[in-house]
């Protein structure tokens, strides 16, 4: 399950907000995508995903346009979870978990209807929401429903899964938490990802955005380096080596002066 992205252009109001991009993920690569707020991450995921039309260029899944599949195909290659998750009507855990299989089940009847039911609490088990089945999903805290959504994603059982900033908002435990659950099913996993040591931990190549363009590609140790930190964020820092990961660890250095 390779995910291609060729030459993806993408205006909004006349102005470029995706600049020719192009990435490869291999399959069962953890591919985190890094780069200052409004560097167009989330319009260039939504480029992917098809929430918007690329002017020009596309998204490939083992060579097949993505734009060229109906919405049932292109769910049973790619899982999606967005940035924003504007839920405008309540439903209990289970059920939000379960619409993650529409894909795989029939319209009338026919369903296995206990393995579907074993498939739905598995995931719920998996991101330990197990006893949450039952409760309502709005008066889940922040990290629950994240998790609820990452249960969600699992159960649609694509390959690939594309994430845009899955653990914003969340406290260090279950950032880490998400990503330990993303990180085990050994799936091919495209991320956008807030936090640069979260991807220095988890990713096996970064790509870094900046004003709609890649302007690097390469794993943890090439890309984190502080010059290449400088010129995106604009602040300095020390890299070490995390002891407990082996990956690079980025310390940073404001400039208290100003
Ligand atoms: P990121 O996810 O990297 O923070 P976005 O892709 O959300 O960045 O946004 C990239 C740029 O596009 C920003 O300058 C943002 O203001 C602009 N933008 C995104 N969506 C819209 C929209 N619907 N209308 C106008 N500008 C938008
Ligand atoms: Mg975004």
């Amino acid at each position: 399950m390779k995910l291609e992205v060729k030459d993806i252009v993408y205006s909004i109001d006349s102005k470029l907000i995706v600049d020719g991009v192009s990435l490869e993920v291999e399959k069962g690569e953890f591919v985190g995508l890094v780069g200052p707020n409004g560097c167009g991450k989330s319009t260039l995921l939504k480029s992917i995903y098809r929430v918007y039309k690329p002017d020009s260029g596309a998204a490939y899944i083992d060579g097949r346009s993505i734009a060229d599949m109906s919405s049932r195909e292109s769910a049973l290659e790619m899982s999606v979870m967005q940035q924003e998750n504007n839920v405008e009507f309540d439903m209990m855990v289970y059920d939000m978990v379960n619409l993650g299989r529409f894909a795989h089940q029939k319209m009338f009847g026919g369903n296995d209807k206990i393995r579907e039911r074993q498939i739905v609490l598995d995931a719920i088990n998996e991101v330990g929401l197990k006893g949450y089945e039952e409760r309502s999903f709005l008066s889940l805290s922040g990290g629950e429903k994240q998790r609820t959504l990452v249960a969600r994603a699992l159960v649609q059982q694509a390959e690939l899964i594309i994430l845009d900033e899955p653990t914003n908002h969340l406290d260090i435990g279950y950032q880490y938490q998400i990503m330990n659950i993303l990180k085990r099913q050994g799936l091919t996993v495209f991320s956008s990802i807030h936090d640069l040591n979260v991807a220095s931990c988890y990713c096996d190549r970064i790509i870094l955005l900046k004003k709609g363009k890649v302007v690097d590609v390469g794993t943890p140790e090439e890309v984190f380096v502080p010059q290449k930190i400088r010129y995106l964020f604009g602040i300095d820092t020390k890299i070490t080596v995390n002891e407990a990961t082996g990956k690079p660890n980025i310390v940073f250095i404001p400039d208290l002066e100003t």
